[in-house]
């Protein structure tokens, strides 16, 4: 595969951009090599400035849940377009955004357009802290909720890949009101309320983990931080920035049956442009400016280009929900052909998957939490992730990530895939 193209442009990007690039999980430096530079996509297919096409598996971290350069969505934005990119006034179309929002997610009653899912978590904490009038939140090791600082705590993602174990820039004082414990580990979130009794403000969770590789909340675990948060006052927090939207029309609230008090969005609602929101009951959401005094603003909230991009996408899922179905067995498929591979091989792997989040460690525990995550030998999964971008798939560069799938991949795709790893593992052990 050449990529020199790739290469040029990579050392070109040291010299202007930290790192060469403007979010670190691009760098390639957790599995080396250099980052591809893109030149377009379409479909479930990502084309690299060199001319080499990729099955792509990250679908921009989760927004191109239909495809790439989804026709509806690029004629909405041209059109839009020339109206002009920004009014800083209000417009219908944040409104019919707000409206479809809330007839196709539970427990939103009021939202707030902001920019990004960092600001839409950054948010909903405050929103928490304003209305409970207490200032510590509860956040688990491995879950990501974006670079605002008070999520700087054990995080996931890239803070994971790179193994930061502490943020330099993020205050002591900011931190200590971060407490941590362990994903799915119910018990140790009861001993946390039980020593900072009318401390905590909100917990906040992945409802589904995606940022150490898929991890699926286990039976009782969410109910069991409804069960607290209605117990002891608390504001539960569903961050649905990768799982709205994505595991069904109602996120992670509806897929698994449990209502969240405030719920945070981002990548699918914008279809690819810089959106996220925070929403939720009414009686949180009450509290935010101009209606209370918790302030957060934003001059490219409810942006027009993003509004009409995210409310083409999801009208059309709304419009047509066999589109989860389809991901759904998509997915499957792609796990039961792993999973025969896998077992071929003969070494230890834990496949995890709800709907259209998937990922493979290589692991001979289940992995359920932080720890297992970086148990696993992720060597492994560096070799096993050139070997799959050496034929044509593009995975996650990192194992603590997941997988997002889209519903433009065909069942060639999968089988390629498939195959892919079979050939890759060959030649990684
Ligand atoms: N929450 C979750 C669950 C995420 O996965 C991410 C980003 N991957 C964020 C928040 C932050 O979103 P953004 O990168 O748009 O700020």
């Amino acid at each position: 595969m050449n990529t020199t193209t790739s290469q040029t442009l990579f050392a070109r990007a040291q010299e202007s951009i930290p790192g060469g690039v403007n979010s670190p999980v691009r760098a390639f430096k957790s599995v080396g090599g250099t980052p591809l530079f893109i030149n377009h996509a379409k479909g479930a297919y990502l084309h690299d400035v060199d001319g080499n096409s990729y099955i792509d598996y990250i679908a921009s971290w989760g927004p191109m849940i239909l495809g790439h350069a989804y026709e509806p969505v690029v004629k909405a934005i041209q059109e839009y377009a020339t109206y002009s990119t920004s009014y800083g006034a209000p417009t219908e179309l944040e409104i019919r955004m707000a409206e479809l929002i809330r007839s196709m997610a539970p427990n939103i009653d009021l939202i707030r357009m902001v920019s990004s899912g960092t600001e839409a978590c950054m948010s909903a904490i405050r929103v928490a802290r304003g209305y409970t009038g207490k200032n510590k939140i509860i956040k688990f090791e491995g879950c990501y909720h974006g670079h605002a600082d008070a999520f700087l705590v054990k995080a996931g993602s890239g803070v994971a890949t790179f193994n930061i174990q502490a943020v330099p820039g993020v205050t002591a004082g900011v931190s200590t009101d971060t407490l941590t414990c362990a994903y799915n580990d119910i018990e140790a979130v009861k001993k946390i309320c039980a020593g900072h009794m009318g401390e905590i403000a909100a917990i906040i969770v992945e409802p589904v983990a995606g940022n150490m590789g898929c991890i699926l909340p286990e039976k009782g675990f969410l109910e069991g931080l409804r069960n607290i948060c209605d117990e002891e006052g608390i504001v539960l927090i569903f961050d649905e920035v990768m799982t709205g939207f994505r595991l069904s029309k109602g996120g992670a609230q509806e897929k698994l049956g449990i209502d969240a008090d405030l719920i945070t969005y981002g990548k699918v609602i914008g279809a690819g442009m810089p959106v996220g929101a925070f929403g939720g009951k009414r009686k949180f959401m009450e509290v935010v400016a101009p209606l209370g005094n918790v302030y957060q603003a934003g001059t490219l909230s409810g942006n027009p280009i993003a509004m009409i991009a995210g409310y083409t996408l999801l009208s059309e899922l709304n419009n047509n929900p066999s589109h989860y179905a389809e991901l759904d067995q998509k997915t499957t498929y792609l796990k039961t052909g792993l999973t025969e591979v896998l077992q071929d091989w003969g070494q230890p792997f834990v496949i995890n998957q709800l709907g259209s989040m998937i990922s493979v460690h290589f692991s001979d525990v289940p992995v359920r939490d932080f720890s297992t995550a970086s148990e696993a030998n992720n060597d492994r999964f560096k070799k096993y992730f050139h070997a799959m971008l050496n034929r044509g798939v593009y995975l996650p560069p990192s194992a603590f990530e997941s997988w997002f799938l889209n519903n433009a991949l065909t069942k060639e795709d999968l089988d390629k895939t498939i195959q892919a790893t079979r050939e890759s593992l060959q030649e990684i052990i």
